[in-house]
């Protein structure tokens, strides 16, 4: 009779163990290599390729980064704390690391970070460690002074690893240069409310652009998470070919 209590018990640690894990690392296998990708939290995603690693929008603490190799790349999308953390870029090894921000971001920094600081602006690009990396518009519609993501502030990224081409969203909302993206293997793209889209416009738009891959991130808004398998089911009615990735964003720490 007091068997039942303890499997429950039991399976309460074992669950609150996995949940308290990384979300599992998926690789993904390129023309000449494998590329890694590990979810963090929110925002925050770690890609590793050739042994090289980029940090997006680090954030969250040094805790979830444990056991990963120290950034050689970080990229920021924007000014907010979920992106740009510096708790957590005080409290990770950054030395070596070649920054590519947005001007407003970089302006921000009160102290050295990195090895070396790249700015760029919607539009422009830079090569670095084998990786192309341009910026990409992200902005709130309607376009206006008062808006949470004025366009041209941040940087969504586009990133050339070997043969893939990732698209990083940032936070937008259902813009035409996302809508016109073409040849995207793997995609993040962020649905939350107020700050970015809701899942009928994110799904939208990636019927439209159709990544081979897309994941949703950066689902948590103001009233709790969005519902992210129902993205995936508006997508997959539509277009079965388009993998949506779901994962746990949002770990215990
Ligand atoms: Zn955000």
């Amino acid at each position: 009779m007091k068997i039942k209590p303890i499997l429950i018990s039991i399976s309460l640690l074992i669950s609150f163990h996995i949940w308290a894990q990384k979300p599992t690392t998926d690789i993904i296998k390129t023309k000449n290599g494998t590329l890694q990708i590990q979810p963090i939290l929110h925002s925050s995603l770690v890609l590793t390729y050739n042994n090289k690693t980029i940090y997006v929008d680090p954030y969250g603490g040094a805790n979830l980064f444990k056991g990963l190799k120290s950034p050689d790349i970080v990229l920021i999308t924007d000014i907010h704390g979920d992106h740009l953390d510096f708790k957590t870029l005080d409290a990770i090894d950054t030395s070596k690391s070649i920054f590519i921000v947005p001007k407003e971001v970089s302006n921000k920094f009160t102290k050295k970070y990195g090895s070396e600081m790249v700015t760029l602006k919607n539009g422009q690009g830079v090569h670095r460690l084998n990786f192309f990396i341009s910026a990409f518009p992200m902005y709130n519609l309607p376009e206006e002074p008062t808006s949470k993501h004025p366009k041209g502030r941040g940087n969504g990224y586009l990133i050339t690893v070997d043969d893939k081409q990732i698209y990083i969203s940032g936070d937008t909302g259902d813009t035409q240069e996302m809508r016109k993206l073409q040849n995207i293997d793997i995609a993040f793209v962020c649905m939350n409310l107020p700050y970015t889209m809701d899942i009928n416009q994110a799904a939208s738009a990636v019927l439209e652009f159709q990544p081979k891959i897309v994941y949703p991130f950066h689902y948590r808004g103001q009233d709790g998470f969005s519902d992210i398998e129902a993205f995936k089911k508006l997508v997959n009615t539509k277009n079965k070919n388009i993998e949506v990735r779901l994962r746990n964003w949002y770990p215990a720490n």
